[in-house]
Order: structure tokens, then C-alpha cells, then sequence
């Protein structure tokens, strides 16, 4: 009989050792801690169509109401601006699936998120 450790792989007793955050160093942490989470991906007024950082109160860019782009909806959890460039290159190009969560969980964050995954025919990251 396999003790109640053994018989777990061994990429989910990987997945639950501390680690530091990759921004900080703080540890033990996830990957991004939650106080880089929240300093580096503060949520902003973003256009409800492209993402376009916007000033607070404004739904859509200029762009977007004069000339509508061919999609419903965009969402930005950040903007593409230091650190996130390294860790989404870590995940897309250089095989950190470690990021698969993090750069997920960031995301789900947005208010409407929720909605707007359960509404869509179509994600295109
Ligand atoms: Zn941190
Ligand atoms: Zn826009």
C-alpha cells in the first residue's frame, strides 16, 4: 500500500513547495506575490472594445466609436509595460508554464471578465 504522499505525482508535490515571487523575491510566494499583483496590474479604466488605458468615467476610445474594430471586447489585466514583458516571454517563448496561472489569475481578476468569458463565442489571447 502507497503512504497518502507516494501516491501523489510528483508535479502536484512540486507545485505546493514555496517559492519566491518573481518580481520581488519575497518568499515564500507564488509567483507574483500579491503585493506585486497589486502594484504592477492595478486595475484601470481601460476601452471596453481594444483595452486602451482611459481616463475613469469614458467606455470606449475615440477610435473605437469612429471606427469599430471586428470584436466585441478586449480585456488588459496591465499594460505591456515593465515587468510583464519577461514573464509573458517566459511563458509564450521560453517553455514557464509556471506563468499559466499567475498570467490567469490576473486576468480573471478584471471586473468583467467573468461575464464576459461565460458570454463569448471566442478567445484569442
Ligand atoms: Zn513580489
Ligand atoms: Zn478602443
Amino acid at each position: 500500500m502507497l503512504s497518502r504522499w507516494t501516491a501523489r505525482p510528483l508535479t502536484s508535490l512540486l507545485a505546493r513547495l514555496p517559492s519566491q515571487c518573481a518580481l520581488c523575491r519575497d518568499w515564500p510566494s507564488r509567483p507574483v506575490c500579491e503585493a506585486c499583483a497589486a502594484r504592477f496590474a492595478a486595475s484601470a479604466p481601460r476601452c471596453q472594445t481594444c483595452a486602451l488605458p482611459l481616463p475613469a468615467g469614458v467606455a470606449r476610445c475615440g477610435d473605437c466609436v469612429v471606427h469599430p474594430p471586428p470584436l466585441d471586447a478586449c480585456l488588459a489585466a496591465c499594460d505591456y509595460a515593465w515587468p510583464w514583458p519577461d514573464c509573458v516571454a517566459d511563458f509564450k517563448f521560453r517553455g514557464d508554464t509556471g506563468w499559466a496561472g499567475p498570467l490567469a489569475q490576473l486576468l480573471r481578476a478584471i471586473p468583467r471578465a467573468a461575464a464576459l468569458l461565460d458570454a463569448c463565442d471566442r478567445v484569442l489571447p
